[in-house]
């Protein structure tokens, strides 16, 4: 069997489907303190501007122009056509690697379309836009629903199962992630102390703080750098 392959991904692989990164200069993130809409003290103090908040964001993911692109699509024809076991791990909410086909995805930071009661912690499917009067479909609960996605000072979902993932890997992949947000930024240094024989390869715009941690480099666009180096993940040259 081939060596397992993880590749984290962050909002740099969406930018080139029309979705601002999170320190995209004049992007959505920019415009707001994500003190007052991000954290749970936010939620506490002010719903309304949370939830209004989320649901500008979600706009923004289904503008009929956003669709998967290149790099999202390379990376759902590796997992289909590699014989060892591919993971992707997201810190996008963006649907856009199960659109483009992935099976395989762990949203670390939750998912767009999904809402949680903050009351009995029940999560459903919805698209509708919540508003502090929401009421909660299992407990009756009103205004105690909330975008299914990872607040600052929340923790991330799935980590056992990421953590494993990590561990048995023999190749790791870090795509359009600034590396500064935590614990995804440790993942690679995880890597290369608990997977000691496995290969790191940092793909990004630009060279991130984590850079000296990578065995190798590759510096370009997503949607021009992916699908060349899933070519050669899968014609077995990706050793070197
Ligand atoms: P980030 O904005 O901190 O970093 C994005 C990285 O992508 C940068 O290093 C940048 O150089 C690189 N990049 C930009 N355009 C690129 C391109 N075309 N090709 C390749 N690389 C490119 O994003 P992050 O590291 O993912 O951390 C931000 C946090 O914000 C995450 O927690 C994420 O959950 C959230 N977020 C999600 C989305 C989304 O779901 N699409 C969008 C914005 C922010
Ligand atoms: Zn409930």
């Amino acid at each position: 069997m081939p060596p397992a392959i993880v590749i984290l991904t962050g909002a740099g692989i969406s930018k080139e489907s029309g979705i601002d990164t999170f320190r995209d200069k004049d992007g959505l993130w920019t415009k707001v303190d994500l003190e007052e809409v991000a954290t749970l003290d936010a939620w506490h103090r002010d719903k309304k501007k949370v939830l209004d908040f989320y649901n500008e964001t979600r706009k923004q993911f289904r503008a009929a122009h956003v669709e998967p692109n290149a790099a999202h699509r390379a990376l759902a024809h590796l997992e289909q056509q590699y014989l060892g076991e591919v993971t992707i791990v997201t810190q996008n909410i963006d649907t856009l690697h199960e659109a483009a086909g992935s099976r395989h995805v762990l949203h670390m930071h939750g998912r767009d379309g999904e809402v949680r009661c903050m009351n009995c912690d029940k999560v459903d499917e919805s698209d509708i836009d919540l508003t502090p009067q929401s009421v909660c479909p299992h407990c009756g609960s009103v205004g105690e629903l909330r975008p299914n996605i990872v607040w600052f000072g929340e923790m991330p979902q799935h980590m056992d199962e990421i953590h494993a993932a990590l561990e048995r890997c023999g190749l790791f992949l870090s795509i359009g992630t600034s590396g500064e947000v935590y614990p995804a930024a440790g993942f690679v240094l995880h890597v290369r102390r608990r997977a000691a024989r496995a290969r790191t390869v940092e793909l990004n715009l630009e060279a991130t703080g984590n850079q000296p941690l990578f065995h190798e480099h590759i510096y370009g666009p997503a949607t021009e750098v992916v699908p060349r180096y899933v070519e050669r993940v899968l014609a077995g040259r990706w050793q070197y």
